[in-house]
């Protein structure tokens, strides 16, 4: 059986990750910053092989907490937590530019330093990044966020480049607008989100189960000739 660890599981995209990935067989580790009703009801809902880990991902010390926490046999790590904060270039905080720097890449480093060596011996490892259409079509009020992920889809290239030969992959999703708690606030204005839909050449916002059929599909044996690989889940908003 496979052991998945999916970061920001709790809730939105990376919840019905966690769902798809212990639907498909895999034992799977749900994780949110802190305890929450919506965290338990995640696990409860995965079934019995799913269990749950708390921890922020924003310093150094509470993410080695967290990886003490988890099984030494991770063969599944997608790394879809971010922080995302709007703000102009002009309006820069070095302490907001470290804390999404620090949850949105330099723990993905900490979790593929603890996981890399197990499934290089294992000769199997499936790393997925949740970054963002951002990363190739930056938006407004973005260019910290933009940048994180620019920077974690090059990691995962990295990644795939020196891992290939351990049959180990790492790919990239980005989505585009996915309704979940995130922007569910922004999107209840009317005018706002219809000018949205009328930019994105489907007409629609996504659902969070559309960027998890794409993530199992990557984890599985099926996909083990793709790596490196930048999968938009947008509806073609980047075109
Ligand atoms: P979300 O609904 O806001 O959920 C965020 C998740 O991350 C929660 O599980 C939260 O835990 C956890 N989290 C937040 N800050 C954390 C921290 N400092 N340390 C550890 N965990 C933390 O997010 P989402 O919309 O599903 O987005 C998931 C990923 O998709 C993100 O990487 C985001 O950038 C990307 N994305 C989303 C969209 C979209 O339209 N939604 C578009 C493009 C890209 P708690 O529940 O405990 O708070």
């Amino acid at each position: 059986m496979k052991t998945a660890f999916v970061t920001g599981s709790s809730r939105g995209i990376g919840r019905a990750i966690a769902l798809r990935l212990a639907k498909s067989g895999a034992a799977v580790w749900f994780h949110g910053i802190k305890e929450s009703a919506e965290l338990d009801s995640a696990v409860a809902e995965a079934g019995e092989n799913a269990r749950k880990c708390v921890g922020d991902l924003s310093t150094v010390e509470s993410v080695k907490q967290l990886i003490a926490r988890l099984p030494e046999k991770i063969d599944i790590l997608v790394l879809n937590a971010s922080v995302q904060i709007y703000t102009y270039i002009e309006q820069f905080d070095p302490a907001e530019f470290d804390r999404e720097m620090a949850v949105n890449v330099r723990s993905a480093f900490q979790l593929l330093e603890a996981v890399l060596p197990g499934m290089k011996e294992r000769r199997f490892g499936r790393i997925i990044a949740v970054s963002s259409i951002n990363q190739t079509n930056p938006a407004a009020r973005l260019a910290v966020y933009s940048a994180t992920k620019s920077a974690l889809a090059n990691v995962c290239r990295i990644t795939a480049k020196e891992y290939a030969p351990y049959g180990i992959t790492a790919n990239v999703i980005l989505p585009g607008v996915i309704v979940t708690d995130r922007n569910r606030e922004a999107l209840k204005n009317q005018a706002f989100a219809d000018k949205l839909k009328a930019e994105i050449p489907a007409h629609r916002f996504g659902e969070p189960e559309e960027c998890a059929a794409l993530a199992a599909f990557l984890a599985g044996e099926d996909a083990s000739y793709i790596t490196g690989a930048e999968i938009p889940v947008s509806g073609g908003w980047q075109l």
